[in-house]
């Protein structure tokens, strides 16, 4: 047993973790799609994080990763997933992956996953983290994901896990017919998570969903380094 008081035989100790969390912090707030609210009882989030944090894994708060940044609070995530209505056969583009633990329910969800990480670090311990369970629609890529991934575009939904100033206009444009992006916009501090949707004309529709506070969005068409 580790010092932490948490060893692999503790897995049955996580499943019923992720199963309050699902009850307690996302069904009763509301998180009623079924894919969603299951895909988040399977994923195994304490394995995104340090085991130093495997206590606080499942717990209602954002949760530490390095580089000073931080795996969303679970609910966050369960509101946009539920939001972005993802579908079986949808490719989809993660901006911000960090831990990788959003990948993951999102690989659980769709077809595809296209994420995009700024620092090289991230990238490369949530890719190994997604190999080692198992996940292989998922391709993870270094770089400015305030650009989208045009290489990769179009998507059926995207989602953004950082805060940006305004809807970056390349995700809106690799965004397909039908699609979804969500986005938290707004200041450092605070912002308003958006859900945009690309109509069959082209033209968008927006909606404000409830407050949120994310890590900014650092990029060409984000924030300022
Ligand atoms: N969904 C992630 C959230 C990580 S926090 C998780 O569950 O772990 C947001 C991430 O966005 C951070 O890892 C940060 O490095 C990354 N980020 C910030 N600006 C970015 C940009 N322009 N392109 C790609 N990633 C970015």
């Amino acid at each position: 047993m580790s010092s932490n008081g948490f060893n692999e035989g503790s897995q049955p100790v996580f499943r019923e973790q992720r199963r309050s969390m699902v009850e307690q912090q996302l069904r009763s707030r509301g998180i009623h799609d079924h894919r969603v609210l299951t895909a988040m009882e399977e994923v195994p989030r304490h394995e995104f994080v340090n085991r130093e944090q495997w206590e606080q894994a499942y717990s209602d708060h954002p949760v530490s990763i390095p580089e000073q940044q931080t795996t969303s609070q679970p609910y966050i995530i369960a509101s946009m997933l539920q939001s972005a209505e993802i579908q079986p056969g949808d490719r989809v583009l993660e901006v911000g992956s960090g831990s990788g633990y959003q990948t993951a329910v999102l690989a659980a969800l769709a077809r595809e996953v296209i994420a995009v990480e700024r620092y090289p670090s991230l990238a490369e311990q949530a890719r190994a983290t997604l190999v080692r369970l198992g996940y292989e629609n998922v391709t993870i890529v270094t770089g400015d994901g305030s650009l989208g991934a045009p290489q990769f575009a179009p998507f059926d939904a995207i989602i953004v896990s950082a805060a940006a100033p305004r809807v970056p206009p390349a995700l809106v444009q690799q965004l397909a017919i039908g699609g979804r992006l969500v986005v938290p916009v707004g200041d450092s501090s605070q912002q308003v998570l958006e859900l945009l949707r690309k109509h069959r004309d082209g033209s968008l529709t927006t909606h404000s969903l409830e407050g949120c506070r994310f890590v900014p969005l650092i990029g060409e068409q984000g924030f300022a380094a």
